[in-house]
């Protein structure tokens, strides 16, 4: 069951425009923050206070203007709020490393896997936690929605944010999708915009529950096998996307710089394993599982050369990371067996644990239930006894 939280700044540029000038922005309850009262921009964003006159984002400034001629109106702080938004997600790193922006100011958490950490409390009480935490630590407010999946949480901190009137926390507890999805109108599904509203609507589809009436044929008829696949695992709440974090798009990567350059396989095999070995530790220890191995080896006279392989299935076990890692080297060495000064090793393709299949087939690339299990319990031994306690063999640190 995954754990998944949209942390979403209010007023973001509102607040940063107020904190970046406390005496001028600061003090006007009525703000707009886009331009000047000469220029011809677009509002970016405006005070929940100017918002009671008709003010929108994206409006023109002189429309925005003619609705609430009292309104301060002062520039983007773009500087600032790339700042700003930067100091948010470190902050959000604290309780998962697992954080995705969405934008500037929304972050997807993913906090599968953390319920030990956070002793079992409900994801509520974690996302108050969370909702506290950042605001004493950057001065800025976020509204948070939860769910099983990012669809959820989308939805759920849209109805969430005060502006909406929301009480700035929404967890949609597993099992009650159905019931959220049907107070929901199709308009509030992220991505269903004005024309696919209007040919809806033409239907006499207007909320979720009116297209849930309707069987996947039905649907099908008034729209295109895509829209229809797309609109149908929306109003039933499935949504398999992952949080995207900096790990998991850059992947893991050790290597070594040799004290003199190492011309026996065995020498630069060895140091490859320790290698290995640590950057699968690591992984393991983000609840990360990698689908490419690739290795890199440069010669004594900079050459740089690497290999890599996709595995069928995601793995995490040191068995067969060390095993796909060693062929790659063996090729890279066929090819060209000079003096080596570097050997690197980089996982990639990774996804969150709890996506192992259950039932992976019985070849060498890939992992069993053994190897993984073997793997776990090595794991806890190391955290016990520290990373040199158990090495495969061969290896001394
Ligand atoms: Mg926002």
């Amino acid at each position: 069951m995954r754990r998944i939280l949209l942390a979403d700044a209010d007023a973001f540029y509102v607040a940063v425009a107020r904190a970046v000038d406390p005496d001028g922005a600061g003090k006007a309850t009525l703000l707009i923050v886009g331009g000047s009262r000469e220029s011809r921009g677009v509002v970016c964003s405006a005070s929940y206070e100017t918002r009671k006159f008709g003010v929108r984002s994206a409006m023109p400034i002189a429309r925005a203007l003619r609705l609430c001629p009292d309104a301060t109106c002062v520039p983007v702080p773009f500087k600032e709020c790339i700042r700003k938004s930067a100091e948010i997600r470190k902050a959000l790193q604290q309780y998962t490393p697992a954080v995705e922006g969405a934008s500037i100011d929304e972050w997807y958490l993913d906090l599968s896997g953390t319920e030990g950490i956070y002793h079992h409390e409900p994801l509520l009480a974690t996302a108050r936690r969370i909702r506290e935490g950042i605001r004493a630590a950057t001065g800025l407010t976020l509204s948070i929605g939860g769910g099983t999946n990012k669809l959820i949480a989308k939805m759920a901190v849209d109805r969430a944010k005060p502006s909406r009137g929301g009480e700035g926390i929404l967890i949609i507890e597993p099992g009650s999708e159905q019931d959220f999805l049907r107070s929901s109108s199709l308009a509030d599904i992220p991505l269903v915009g004005p024309k696919f509203q209007a040919r809806l609507a033409a239907r006499g589809l207007v909320t979720v529950a009116d297209a849930l009436r309707y069987d996947r044929e039905s649907l099908g008829q008034w729209m295109s096998k895509r829209e229809e696949q797309w609109l149908w695992n929306r109003i039933h709440g499935s949504d398999d996307a992952d949080v995207v974090h900096r790990t998991m798009n850059r992947g893991i990567s050790r290597d070594e710089t040799f004290g003199k350059d190492l011309s026996h396989d065995t020498d630069i095999e060895r140091e490859l394993l320790r290698l290995v070995t640590r950057a699968a530790a690591d992984m393991r220890g983000d609840g990360l599982t990698a689908r490419t191995v690739a290795v890199r080896l440069r010669d004594w006279d900079f050459k740089t050369r690497s290999a890599q392989r996709t595995l069928p299935e995601p793995v995490v076990s040191d068995r067969v990371i060390l095993r796909v890692a060693h062929d790659l080297l063996a090729s890279l060495r066929k090819a060209r067996r000079v003096p080596a000064r570097l050997v690197g090793v980089r996982l990639s393709g990774l996804a969150p644990a709890e996506r192992l299949s259950q039932l992976p087939l019985e070849t060498s690339d890939v992992e069993t239930e053994r190897d993984r299990g073997l793997t776990r319990a090595i794991d806890r031994v190391r955290e016990k006894f520290g990373r040199k306690s158990i090495l495969p063999g061969g290896i001394t640190e």
